[in-house]
């Protein structure tokens, strides 16, 4: 449905919109006339969007006597009114949130700092946009620069354009967070000069197309992805096949040229086009197994673990010696097969606002022993345990033991296995449905790791009632179990498969 019946009035651009439109133009459009086609954010958007809103309050803290303008989006003209009011009031030293509007774009400005200017009057002001990032991006620059513009524009002076971010150095050492330390201002006024020269007339051409009855046709590509995944994603591809040259694993550039030589699938791609390994496999569409399989399952001895790892990242460490992002493990499940057919089940998830690592790693190590491989999906829990050795000294001996007996089943799939189901991804979402179609998510409540930590957030760290809170607890074993299971699952059917295509046992 691109078509418009008719056209509804268009209110002021947002910052926001204007970053859309950098993005993609038909991206624009969409949010502007048919926001109802995008696909609402998911849980770990939520929780990256909730962090950042919890780290803008927290910047607030290094500008004491700071006046916040908190009237809400939809009181555009009360905000107008009041951050004109509080301006004037030379007593006051910065204006959080504080709303602007010019030439049709209305902006909300994170940190307003009154500056003395050169005359030594105090008429200037220091604009600081605040991420929860841990650098500097071009989009931030994108973001600094339509708010200087409208801010200039609106009447103000400014004497420096700054970025404020996490430092990911910090290192949180108990007690009172150190704000100071947590966050790091870089003047970017010079990098966001260049890029304002360039606004004016990108404002003009996102106007005008906004007045057209029809989006903009554009075709989905690499800009799809350059920002954020576009909320628009399934509505753009929903009429697009199942072999859609987009598909392709790999770098996009080859896709892209065959685009534009009309080839739009995957099967016609001619036979001389050079595809790396991967490409091929995805282009030739059969189920393939390496001579290396049968013996790459022989090396793994019982008991076997199946063992899968959850964890939680904040921008704001809680707990002492941790920095700003540390994945810190909040849970693991490990099924065991003591010998083929007889499995148990272990499993633990720390339910309370205080440090998991000790009694996470005490639990995990107890249960796996001191016999037989242990299998993973990632790399990831390697690099836990790595970071754990490290911090806790007298874990370290048992995860040295530990590490030698990991077998990933990522890496393992990826060398010896290929099913046209996969379409190219490695990923357990794409290889679970392949190769053990009985075992899904689809009929658990979290679906997803990113889920898993949106939710083990919001249950651990954000008020929640003890209904609310048994209930999630019970998703998130239900999840990680979930996880082991199908790793179980995933090695019986490779060891079928390699008996059926070879005629002998593999283990
Ligand atoms: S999915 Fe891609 S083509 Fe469609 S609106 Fe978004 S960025 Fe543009």
């Amino acid at each position: 449905m691109d078509e418009l019946s008719s056209l509804s009035i268009i209110p002021p651009l947002s910052k926001s919109k204007y970053l859309a439109g950098l993005q993609c133009s038909k991206r624009l459009y969409l949010e502007v006339h048919h926001p109802e086609l995008a696909t609402p954010p998911d849980l770990a958007t939520q929780l990256v969007l909730k962090q950042g809103t919890e780290v803008g309050r927290h910047a607030r803290c290094l500008f004491p006597g700071g006046v916040l303008i908190d009237e809400g989006p939809r009181q555009r003209e009360e905000a107008l009114a009041r951050t004109a009011s509080v301006m004037t009031d030379p007593s006051v030293s910065a204006v959080f949130e504080g709303a602007f509007q010019h030439d049709g774009v209305f902006v909300r400005a994170d940190i307003l700092q009154r500056d003395s200017g050169p005359d030594g009057n105090r008429r200037s002001w220091r604009l600081i946009e605040v991420k929860s990032s841990s650098r500097v991006k071009d989009i931030h620059l994108d973001d600094l620069a339509i708010q200087s513009v409208v801010l200039e524009g609106a009447g103000l002076l400014l004497s420096a354009v700054c970025l404020m971010h996490i430092d990911t150095n910090y290192v949180y050492e108990g007690g009172s967070v150190d704000w100071q330390k947590l966050f790091t201002i870089e003047d970017v006024t010079i990098a966001v000069a260049n890029r304002r020269i360039e606004v004016p007339e990108r404002l003009t051409t996102m106007k005008t197309l906004l007045q057209a009855s029809v989006p903009p046709a554009v075709e989905p590509g690499r800009q799809c992805h350059s920002l954020s995944q576009c909320p628009f994603w399934n509505h753009c591809t929903k009429n697009k096949p199942d072999r859609w040259i987009y598909y392709l694993p790999g770098s996009k550039d080859i896709a892209e040229r065959l685009a534009k030589q009309g080839i739009s699938t995957i099967d016609d791609i001619p036979a001389d086009v050079p595809l790396s390994p991967s490409q091929r496999r995805v282009k030739d569409n059969v189920e393939w197994i390496s001579p290396g399989l049968k013996t790459a399952l022989r090396s793994i001895r019982y008991p076997v673990h199946h063992v899968d790892f959850e964890s939680v990242m904040l921008a704001v460490p809680r707990f002492p010696f941790t920095r700003p992002y540390q994945p810190i493990p909040v849970q693991w499940s490990n099924h065991i097969e003591e010998e083929p057919g007889r499995l148990r089940h272990q499993e633990f998830l720390h339910t309370e606002p205080t440090d998991p690592r000790k009694r996470w790693a005490e639990t995990l190590i107890e249960s796996l022993g001191q016999e037989g491989t242990i299998c993973v999906y990632s790399s990831y829990e390697e690099a836990m345990m790595r970071q754990l050795m490290e911090t806790f000294s007298e874990f370290r001996s048992a995860f040295q033991s530990i590490l030698k007996r990991l077998c990933d089943l990522h890496q393992l799939i990826k060398e010896h296995y290929y099913h046209p189901q996969f379409n190219g991804s490695y990923s357990m979402k794409a290889v679970l449905p392949a190769i053990v179609p009985s075992l899904g998510y689809e009929d658990l409540a979290i679906q997803s790791g990113a889920q898993a930590a949106a939710k083990y957030y919001h249950m651990v760290f954000v008020e929640t009632d003890w209904v609310e809170r048994v209930t999630l607890q019970a998703s998130l074993l239900q999840y990680c179990s979930r996880d082991t299971l199908a790793l179980v699952e995933l090695r019986r059917i490779l060891q079928m498969k390699v008996e059926e295509h070879y005629g002998s046992k593999g283990t």
